[in-house]
């Protein structure tokens, strides 16, 4: 892991930005993203991200809550873009509403959050949502991001794996002792959204629900500071309004899949 670091700076500090890329498509929108982390270093790190979160945090015990998260979870990874990865749906007894989903197919769900979910479609919003952020590989391309600004040395001290295990957590919206948790970029916001929408159609949620859950949050949220998960996700208009235009395409996957109108 030390070495493979250091290899990456150096590529980076020696040819520049943008002298050499890994070019990635993403699924369901089909850009173009430059990454510098090969996906076998990224599931490497999203494993030890999330080895570490479960030494750090309880796991929750409500057996109810935990297979309703599998069930739902499940049915989104069969219907993403990545279903052969080794999915695993943990629910950690944390206060904090927060979701991710790390490269790999290890996906959180804090207790705290289902304050502000109600409904099974909801809760495939949310996790869909994330999914899409680890299927589109956002967190490698902010790492990739990381990884420049670390090669001018503006990256806090430490041992380089461990590091580098942080970077990946804030990288996927974990957050960590090291770094404030870091919102992903508009861009990218809406890109897992657009991703999101469409894995919920395909696993059968009605991608409606998704346009109902947003505008609930930008009611409630309106001059309120939000927690987590909230405070990074910002529910406004244009948010809303972005979902809507996506819907006629996430409608015929609905009804395509389900054959309901
Ligand atoms: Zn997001």
């Amino acid at each position: 892991m030390r070495k493979h670091v250091w290899i990456y700076l150096g590529v980076v500090v020696g040819l520049g930005v943008g002298g050499i890329t890994g070019c990635y498509t993403v699924p369901v929108t089909g850009r173009t993203s430059m990454i510098l982390v090969p996906q076998s270093e990224e599931f490497a790190l999203g494993m030890q991200a999330y080895n570490d979160v479960r030494s750090n945090t309880p796991l929750s015990r409500d057996t109810a809550l935990i297979s309703r998260v599998q069930r739902i979870g499940s049915r989104l990874a069969a219907a993403s873009d990545a279903p052969t990865w080794a999915w695993e749906f943990a629910v950690f007894e944390e206060q904090t509403p927060n979701a991710w989903c790390l490269p790999g197919g290890k996906v959180g769900v804090y207790s705290g959050l289902m304050r502000y979910v109600y409904t099974d479609g909801e809760l495939a919003t949310v996790l869909a949502h994330e999914i899409g952020h680890a299927v589109a590989r956002h967190g490698a391309e902010r790492m990739s991001q990381q990884m420049i600004v670390a090669a001018g040395g503006a990256i806090v001290a430490g041992s380089v794996s461990d590091k580098n295990v942080e970077v990946a957590k804030v990288a996927y919206g974990i957050g960590s002792e090291l770094f404030v948790m870091l919102p992903y970029s508009r861009k990218q916001e809406y890109e897992a959204d657009e991703i999101g929408l469409i894995y919920m159609a395909r696993a059968g949620y009605d991608p409606r629900e998704a346009v109902t859950f947003w505008e609930r949050f930008r009611q409630l949220s309106q001059g309120r500071n939000m927690p987590e998960w909230f405070s990074t996700h910002p529910a406004d208009e244009k948010r809303v309004a972005r979902l809507r235009e996506l819907m006629p395409r996430a409608l015929a996957e609905y009804q395509r899949v389900t054959g309901k109108p």
